[in-house]
């Protein structure tokens, strides 16, 4: 008798030990989703763990793509890619465990490929976007069109979330064609997937931005010298935030604006990378009007992107903020500064002689300046 009471201890306690173990290692859980369907998951948050949701990226090859389709996947989210130039998206594959990245060619104006992308995603992200018309798509067709034909599929195949990257400042009334077709998309899909999420970054930057990556290339051509006020935000930062949203249902049918915690004019930004960079980047400031008719002219002209004349109308929009969305603060995040980042960015850029110079604190900054006064 005793003998079995101390085998049922040894049973019980040797259970919990092993529960205490899975709880501990996170090895399996449970989530109800919104539409109460069960996700389990595996694993420890590794790259070898799924998080049991499937997520498809359209956009995923652009800036801000890449860094959301790292992110999902090397937690083992299963992420759909899908895309239409074979050489641009090989990169992705790597990003995740074998078999979490997946490739589905489409064409937008193929609906079949759209729902071959969609039909088995938990969650969908809208990404695609264009800064400027090409022969093939205007910003109708880029913004608006594609959002509708996404989100009609969205709600055919009963998807879980459908998450909408607009942009900042998108409004009915802008001057800008792109702000007004980014909102324009916003109403679209809400229309049709009432529980979309609607996110408006700030100018991004990152390895690939077109922030500073612009002030570093030659010739950085700017109007009003360069005066246009903006809000800068890290890609990665979006990225993130991105995830967060996506996996957290309370965020369903909410807007979000993401912006960075200062407000820099492009002409304080080009004199930050001066100073991080330690070398001389000019601006040529031009008058709008010549500018955007040049610029519109040579676009359909070259094949490769040169800007257009909206993009120039964009240059002279400060960057306003809707105190009335949700931003970084309501999914518990800060994003980081400009000043912490920048020098990532830029330090690459320094001549030879003063690559290796990494001064940490104000004082070492002035006497590497000094020394540099002296060099040159
Ligand atoms: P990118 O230009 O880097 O990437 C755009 C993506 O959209 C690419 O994957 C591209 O695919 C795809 N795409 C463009 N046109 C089409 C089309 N006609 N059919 C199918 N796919 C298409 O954009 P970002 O990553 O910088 O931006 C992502 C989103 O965020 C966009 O909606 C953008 O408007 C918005 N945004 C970006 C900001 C920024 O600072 N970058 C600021 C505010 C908003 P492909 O490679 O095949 O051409």
């Amino acid at each position: 008798m005793l003998f079995l009471a101390q085998s049922r201890v040894q049973l019980q306690s040797l259970h919990r030990n092993a529960a205490l173990f899975a709880a501990s290692r996170g090895v399996a859980d449970l989530a109800i989703t919104l539409s109460g369907k069960p996700v389990i998951s595996s694993g420890t948050g590794g790259r070898s763990s799924r998080t049991g949701r499937v997520a498809t990226v359209f956009g995923a090859n652009g800036f801000l793509g890449r860094y959301l389709v790292s992110k999902l996947a090397r937690q083992g989210t299963v992420v759909m890619v899908p895309y239409r130039e074979e050489m641009r998206k090989r990169f992705l594959k790597v990003t995740g465990d074998l078999g979490v990245v997946n490739f589905i060619e489409f064409d937008i104006r193929n609906m079949d490929s759209v729902e071959e992308a969609v039909k088995n995603s938990d969650i969908v992200f809208n990404l695609i976007g264009r800064n400027y018309e090409t022969k093939l798509f205007n910003f109708n067709d880029v913004n608006v069109e594609t959002t509708r034909r996404i989100a009609e599929t969205c709600a055919k195949f009963n998807v879980e979330r459908f998450v909408q990257v607009s942009s900042h400042d998108a409004s009915p009334d802008s001057p800008s064609a792109f702000l007004r077709t980014k909102f324009e998309a916003e109403q679209v899909a809400r229309e049709i997937f009432p529980l979309t999420t609607i996110v408006r970054p700030s100018p991004m930057v990152g390895q690939e931005d077109k922030v500073v990556r612009k002030i570093i290339a030659w010739p950085n051509i700017v109007v009003n010298n360069g005066a246009q006020v903006i809000r800068p935000v890290h890609v990665m930062d979006v990225a993130a935030a991105l995830k967060k949203i996506a996996f957290d249902d309370s965020t369903a049918g909410k807007t979000f604006e993401l912006y960075g915690p200062d407000e820099y004019s492009l002409d304080d930004i080009r004199r930050l990378c001066e100073y991080e960079g330690l070398i001389r980047y000019s601006q040529i400031s031009v008058p709008k009007a010549p500018y955007a008719w040049l610029t519109d002219k040579l676009n359909k002209l070259i094949w490769w992107p040169i800007g257009c004349a909206d993009e120039v109308e964009r240059m002279t929009i400060d960057q306003t903020v809707d105190k009335s969305a949700a931003t970084f603060a309501d999914i518990g995040m800060a994003p980081a500064k400009l000043r912490e980042y920048l020098g990532g960015y830029v330090r690459p850029w320094r001549g030879n002689l003063f690559q290796d110079v990494a001064p940490d604190s104000i004082q070492e900054r002035k006497r590497e300046r000094e020394f540099i006064h002296i060099t040159r």
